[in-house]
């Protein structure tokens, strides 16, 4: 800036004194030309009328120091010259000057030296015998008059540099100072000249839009913490270079951190090859996903990266806990091994009866027997199909079953009902207490309870035992007991007899036409009803187990 000042300053004074310095120089010239002529005539005049009086003896023992003094015959040859020698010096006729006073009395003319640097001006003046006095002097040219005014140019010239470049400094001090001290934050606390105010008016207006935009980030900032700090999926969000922009509770626990990560590097905080690869896969802007490795948990990673004008801007990184998910692919698994073994054994021996009845090797009166064994076997897959059929319903919810109001007790009522057969053939005395409760379930379920538990209270039972079923309404809430006095389940599979397919007793089960998915059903009946059940067994003395609702 204070360059810029001073070269302006110094181009205007440069011009300024280039200006006045040619036109003081075209003044003065004219004037000193002008007066210097006027004193020639002046001196020329005297001259004359001196050699006029005295004639020749007038130019005798002349000293001119200024001028130099010619007498010319009428003849042109000249009589008399003050610096020369007149007999050396020719015929001076045709001078211009001498012509002109010869004609008209009085002459004048100019001439160049041969040097340039002076001109001679002349003067002459014809006396009344035809004789002409001539008188010439030099004068500067224009060139020498420059010359001559060089050195005070020169010192006005060094002054202007130096008076430029003190304004120059003061006048930048000036304008910037201002702007130094400008508070970009605050634009209306600045005390600034007038041409600043376009300025301040554009900081006002950027201020104000940048206090829109923080005000609207930080408001999109605090709705997104609050949506990730509720996700039960982490989520990190990373800068281009993999630093940590975000991240949410879930993904802290998730990846086992527990220093603040912000700021750092994702590959830093966690350890694996997994982590690595994801990211710089998405640094090269593909989508790609991971299982990480089992010191993580079941934790499965997806890096997306985030593009902004085709340039990658940042990479979102979402955790999964799959955990469950492994749980209830071996769970299926587990499932899908069971019902095929399941199926299986009764397939077997009605495939091998039917083999033998068919080549003839059963004896007539056999028959009976293998064909009550098919009926039996038969009705077992009957029972095991329809239980998974069940099962399955109540895997997807039971979405296809309606809510109603259900009377507990009647429900109970009309299960015993259908029960009192089998019990009578168990020689079990089977009974029900209590009170009508109603609630809000699904009838084909709540009756499932029932009847799964009632059949196992026979079942498990033994000769001569007896079932109590109870339903009743203690503290707003509706319980179902159903209470024998069998077998009894040892207190270490007690836990278990509810998993799928998992058995105390297989080969008891089996006999009693058990098909190891009764409590599943139960169990998960239960939990679509938001009941918890209760169980209480000694091992030889009796079961009770209790679902509240
Ligand atoms: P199952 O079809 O074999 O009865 P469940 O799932 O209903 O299958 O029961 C699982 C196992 O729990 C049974 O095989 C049995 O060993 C045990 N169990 C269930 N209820 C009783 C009970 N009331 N008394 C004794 N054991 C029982």
């Amino acid at each position: 800036m204070t360059k810029r000042i001073f070269r302006a300053i110094c181009t205007v004074a440069a011009i300024v004194l280039l200006a006045s310095t040619v036109l003081i120089m075209g003044i003065l010239y004219d004037y000193f030309s002008a007066s210097r002529m006027q004193q020639l005539r002046d001196e020329t005049a005297l001259a004359a009328q001196g050699a006029e009086i005295s004639g020749e003896s007038f130019f005798d023992g002349m000293s001119a120091e200024d001028f130099r003094v010619t007498w010319i015959a009428p003849d042109g040859t000249v009589k008399y010259d003050s610096s020369k020698d007149a007999k050396e010096m020719g015929n001076h006729l045709e001078r211009e000057e001498v012509r002109e006073a010869i004609k008209n009395g009085v002459g004048e003319s100019e001439r160049y030296s041969d040097t340039l640097m002076e001109k001679q001006l002349y003067c002459a003046q014809k006396l009344s015998d035809g004789s002409v006095v001539r008188l010439s002097n030099s004068q500067y040219s224009v060139f020498t008059l420059f010359m001559s005014m060089l050195t005070p140019v020169l010192v006005v010239l060094v002054a202007a540099v130096c008076a430029a470049l003190w304004m120059a400094s003061r006048l930048a001090k000036r304008i910037v100072r201002p702007l130094n001290e400008m508070d970009p934050d605050d634009p209306n606390e600045n005390d600034c000249y007038e041409e600043l105010e376009p300025l301040l008016r554009k900081l006002r207006a950027q201020q104000y839009r940048i206090a829109k935009q923080e005000q609207e980030l930080s408001s999109k900032r605090r709705e997104f913490e609050a949506a990730s700090r509720n996700m039960t999926e982490g989520i990190v969000l990373l800068s281009d270079s993999a630093e940590v922009l975000s991240i949410n509770e879930a993904a802290k626990r998730l990846l086992n951190l527990r220093t603040d990560a912000t700021g750092k590097k994702i590959t830093e905080l966690c350890e694996g090859e997994e982590i690595r690869r994801l990211v710089s896969m998405a640094q090269n802007g593909i989508h790609a996903e991971a299982v990480l490795p089992p010191s993580y948990g079941s934790r499965q990673v997806n890096a997306s990266p985030v593009m902004s004008e085709g340039k990658l801007s940042g990479i979102v990184l979402l955790i999964f806990d799959i955990s469950e998910k492994e749980k209830a692919e071996q769970m299926r698994r587990e499932f899908t091994a069971n019902v095929s073994h399941e199926l299986k054994t009764p397939l077997h021996t009605i495939s091998g009866c039917a083999e033998l009845l068919q080549n003839g090797m059963v004896k007539p009166q056999d028959i009976p027997m293998f064909a009550e064994n098919i009926y039996n076997e038969a009705q077992r897959m009957i029972a095991l199909v329809e239980d998974i059929i069940k099962l399955s319903r109540l895997d997807e919810g039971a979405v296809d079953m309606k809510r109603e109001p259900v009377d507990l007790y009647a429900l109970a009522q009309s299960t015993v009902a259908s029960l009192s057969r089998a019990a009578q053939e168990a020689k079990v005395a089977l009974d029900l207490e209590g009170e009508s409760v109603v609630i809000d379930g699904i009838p084909q379920l709540l009756q499932g309870i029932i009847y799964n538990l009632c059949d196992n209270a026979i079942k498990y039972n033994k000769k001569g035992g007896s079932v109590l079923v109870s339903v009743r309404s203690a503290d707003g809430k509706a319980k179902l007991t159903v209470k024998d006095t069998g077998i009894g389940i040892p207190p270490q599979q007690q836990e278990r007899i509810f998993e799928r397919f998992y058995r105390v007793d297989k080969s008891h089960s089996k006999e009693v036409g058990g098909t190891g998915l009764g409590l599943s059903i139960v169990k998960h009946a239960a939990a679509l009803h938001n009941a918890s059940i209760e169980l209480h067994s000694t091992p030889g003395e009796g079961t009770e187990i209790s679902v509240s609702f």
